[in-house]
């Protein structure tokens, strides 16, 4: 079993690791379950509450809400994630992240916003949030709000 979030209520499932997909019990909405491993360049948006993963030498721009996000190759747009983000070594990323987690390797590159806090996600108004021009208001309701600007290390620095 895995535990999702419901991306429009913000309702946490149970859900077996078998799953495509499902209707939230509290709100209806169907929410998708999917894993997407990218290995070609990809434009657009993606949503799913399983792992988008970027394979190497692979770009993506766009959008993505997604329960895990994993980059190898190169991402630039806005991610929403409601579990971990992760950018492997070698990796680029020019983003908005908002992610409950974040984790980037040695040798990863991640230049814009990002938003780390438990609440990702929670508030019905978040996911539509998202799709919005981030402000400062925005910004200032998330728990831990850091911006990197440089390549990160072992552990990422705050600038
Ligand atoms: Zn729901």
């Amino acid at each position: 079993m895995r535990e999702v979030s419901c991306p429009a209520c913000g309702h946490k499932i149970e859900v077996s690791q078998k799953a495509l997909s499902l209707r939230c019990p509290a709100c209806t909405q169907p929410i998708q379950l999917d894993d997407f491993v990218l290995e070609q360049s990809t434009e657009g948006r993606l949503k799913t509450m399983g792992l988008v993963a970027i394979a190497p030498g692979c770009d993506m721009s766009g959008e993505v809400v997604c329960g895990a996000f994993r980059n190898e190759g190169q991402f630039e747009g806005q991610v929403l994630v409601y579990g971990t983000a992760a950018l492997l070594a070698g990796s680029q990323t020019q983003a908005s992240v908002t992610a409950r987690a974040f984790e980037a390797a040695g040798g990863s590159t991640f230049v814009g916003r990002l938003m780390v806090g438990p609440r990702v996600g929670l508030a019905p108004t978040d996911a539509h949030r998202f799709d919005a021009p981030a402000s400062r208001d925005q910004t200032a309701r998330v728990p831990a709000v850091v911006i990197l600007r440089q390549t990160a290390t072992a552990s990422p620095q705050v600038v």
